[in-house]
């Protein structure tokens, strides 16, 4: 069997892993790497794409499902597996694609055509996320996908007494040291302090992650929420998503309070018929724009900071993004809500698990590690296992 890294490895997006066997071939993600506009699609060649057989996607984010066309039109034929959830969220998409839950549950290994067997678990960073561990004959492969043991929202499936050849393991947050409990200690702190101070906090989110975890955090303190129409649809249809949801989330958040507005950010919405952040003292807003790369929402962040309100920023920014300006202008705070592991969590993984051999994935940089058994590679390497 062999590994090709057709991105994700030492750099951030454009995840995408090609397995091939004697028999089989299969590619892990299909992700745009946005960042890089001069390189943003996995590095590979249209041979290579018109022989693999299945296509297993982790989640629906972009950075691991948003080359799929660009694979189609390229040549893909293969089938495309994903669960129910991840396949909902890219409706339209994809053709001929198949759900997960319909060959079995989470820790049940199936065997598709080729000799090729699959098992499958929860991986607590999306609805719908999942890690996969593959097996032909004796050979095995793991790809945890971006993964969160300790998430406030989703569940996991912990990844334990796994025995593999290698696995590819989510390292997005490389050496920084502090750890979920932390970062959700500081948030929390902030938001008490909003909740005195009597002003809003605007949220850039994703479109699938981070807004449920906040959702939470206002829940928990009696602070309402204002939503653009899709995370409010989101919300309400969250007991229908109980496979991915902890149920002491699905209890806290029940009870929220909130206001629907329309939608925002992302080419949608217009300035004029956004809530006027002064008149809604401690609420959480949530924008389903995590960069601020709209001029609407970019235009509100503007207006809530006038009003003495907070914009707080929770996950990676872009380097051009008005986010980021935000952040280094010192208009806009960063809280770090945990999607990923660090370096500590993947050794810790490491411990509980046997992999012979450890490949990090989703680290910006090229980072150095000190275990032997770890091996840092970027795109086009390839490993025999
Ligand atoms: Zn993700
Ligand atoms: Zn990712």
């Amino acid at each position: 069997m062999e590994l090709y890294v057709a991105g994700g490895c030492s750099e951030h997006g454009r995840n995408s892993f090609l397995v091939t066997g004697k028999k089989v071939s299969f590619l892990v993600d299909a992700g745009v790497m946005k960042e890089k506009p001069d390189e943003p699609w996995p590095k590979l060649r249209a041979e290579q794409i018109r022989n693999i057989d299945y296509l297993f996607l982790t989640h629906c984010h972009a950075d691991h499902a948003g080359a799929l066309r660009w694979l189609f039109e390229r040549g893909f034929r293969g089938r495309v597996i994903a669960s129910r959830a991840t396949l909902c969220f890219l409706s339209g998409k994809i053709p001929g694609a198949s759900a997960l839950e319909d060959y079995a549950k989470p820790l049940r290994e199936f065997r598709l055509d080729d000799g090729l067997s699959v098992t499958w678990g929860r991986s607590g960073h999306c609805i719908g996320s999942v890690w996969f561990l593959f097996r032909v004959r004796e050979r095995r492969i793991l790809f945890s996908g971006d993964y969160e043991e300790r998430s406030i929202a989703y569940k996991c499936d912990k990844i334990r007494d796994v025995s593999a050849d290698i696995a590819v393991l989510d390292c997005a947050y490389g050496f920084e040291s502090e750890t979920a409990d932390a970062h959700r200690k500081a948030i929390a702190e902030k938001l008490d302090e909003i909740r005195k101070r009597g002003t809003p906090a605007l949220f850039p989110v994703p479109a699938h992650g981070r807004g449920l975890d906040i959702l939470r955090l206002l829940a928990e303190r009696g602070m309402p929420a204002v939503l653009p129409a899709s995370i409010a649809d989101e919300y309400r249809s969250l007991k229908d998503r109980r496979l991915w949801l902890k149920r002491e989330f699905l209890d806290l958040t029940k009870d929220l309070r909130y206001s629907e507005i329309e939608e925002f950010g992302k080419g949608q919405g217009s300035p004029g018929k956004q809530p006027s952040p002064e008149g809604l003292g401690p609420a959480g807003i949530l924008v389903r724009d995590s960069q601020l790369s709209d001029a609407v929402s970019r235009e509100y962040a503007d207006r809530v900071i006038a009003e003495g309100g907070d914009v707080i920023l929770t996950g990676k920014q872009d380097p051009a993004s008005y986010a980021r300006k935000l952040l280094n202008d010192g208009k806009a705070g960063f809280f770090r809500i945990s999607v990923h592991e660090n370096e500590e969590e993947m050794l810790r993984l490491m411990k509980r698990n046997s992999f012979r051999v450890v490949i990090p994935y989703h680290c910006r940089e090229e980072l150095t590690f000190k275990k032997k058994k770890i091996r840092v590679l970027v795109p086009g390497d390839r490993v025999r296992f």
